[in-house]
């Protein structure tokens, strides 16, 4: 017993070096991946439920590793959270979805609007509103053409703050949804003071509504508040007919999710974009 706690011991320290090993070299290597176009983007299609109609399309960031192949989200940006390099690959993000609606516009003749994910460090550092600006004017867009998602808890944390980059973003015409609604907690009392402009439902409540134990309390819930401040709602990770047919019920106007499309590289989008030209 006494050796087996040794070697226990001494197994744990060896993992715990190798994990951090692993996290540094991961940051140096990430540091390197958006700086040397390792970085990619895919897109998720938003689809209105009334007519079955493209609107949008949500930007979703992806890492070619040199080594390792594809890696995803859950993977790297908690390393980025943690050593700030969030926010440079925030700002590529924001960059290359804007270059991208221009590249589609000239290429295609149509104009799809993107919605890309912006994170806490990114929303609060101030300058979001500038850079939202440069990406816009430098690639020719209106600001309705693109659209911001920051979850609650990136507006809650300070709340005057919030509403003041809220009200800069709006002036530019920028829309602005809140991501995961219905995860966080709360903000019911804050929402109504954030000019937002769209709520979107949580996918963990769009799996509830089919299945054993169906359960469509939380999207009703969230759907009827929406409507009642006036704002849009969309539902993520729609996986089946049967959830689709909820949500029209429930009256949501739009949902993304792997039934229609899972996120698909720009080339891959291009002939659902010609096939069925958005609004
Ligand atoms: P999210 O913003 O909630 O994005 C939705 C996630 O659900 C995406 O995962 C998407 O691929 C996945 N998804 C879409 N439809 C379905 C479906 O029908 N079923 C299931 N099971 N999953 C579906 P992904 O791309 O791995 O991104 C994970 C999270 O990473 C995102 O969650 C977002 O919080 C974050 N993220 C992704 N790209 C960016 C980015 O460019 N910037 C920032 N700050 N965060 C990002
Ligand atoms: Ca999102
Ligand atoms: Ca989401
Ligand atoms: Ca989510």
């Amino acid at each position: 017993a006494k050796d087996g706690g040794r070697n226990a011991y001494r197994f744990v320290t060896k993992e715990m070096g190798a994990r951090s090993r692993e996290r540094m070299d991961l940051e140096a290597s990430l540091r390197r991946a958006i700086r040397g176009g390792e970085l990619f983007l895919v897109f998720q299609p938003q689809v209105r439920i009334s007519d079955g109609r493209l609107i949008g399309v949500e930007a979703l960031v992806r890492w070619r590793h040199p080594h390792d192949g594809l890696i995803l989200p859950d993977r790297f940006l908690p390393i980025a959270e943690e050593t700030g390099l969030i926010v440079a690959l925030g700002d590529w993000v924001l960059y290359e979805a804007c270059s991208q609606i221009r590249r589609w516009r000239t290429k295609l003749n149509l104009t799809i609007p993107i919605a890309v994910n912006v994170s806490g460090a990114q929303f609060r550092d101030g300058q979001l509103p500038a850079k939202v600006s440069r990406a816009l004017d430098a690639n020719g867009l209106r600001g309705p053409e693109l659209e911001v998602e920051v979850t609650e808890s990136t507006l809650i944390d300070d709340v005057p703050g919030a509403v003041a980059t809220l009200q800069a973003l709006k002036e530019r015409g920028v829309q602005v949804a809140l991501d995961d609604f219905g995860t966080g907690y709360s903000s019911l009392s804050y929402l109504h003071r954030f000019p937002i402009d769209k709520l979107k439902i949580d996918r963990s409540f769009i799996q509830d509504l089919t299945g054993q134990g169906a359960d469509s309390t939380v999207p009703r819930a969230v759907i009827g508040l929406g409507h009642n401040l006036g704002l849009s709602v969309i539902a993520e990770g729609v996986e089946t007919e049967a959830q689709l047919a909820v949500l029209r019920e429930l009256r949501c106007e739009s949902y993304q999710g792997f039934l229609y499309s899972r996120p698909v590289t720009a080339d891959e989008l291009e002939p659902l974009l010609t096939r069925q030209p958005v609004d």
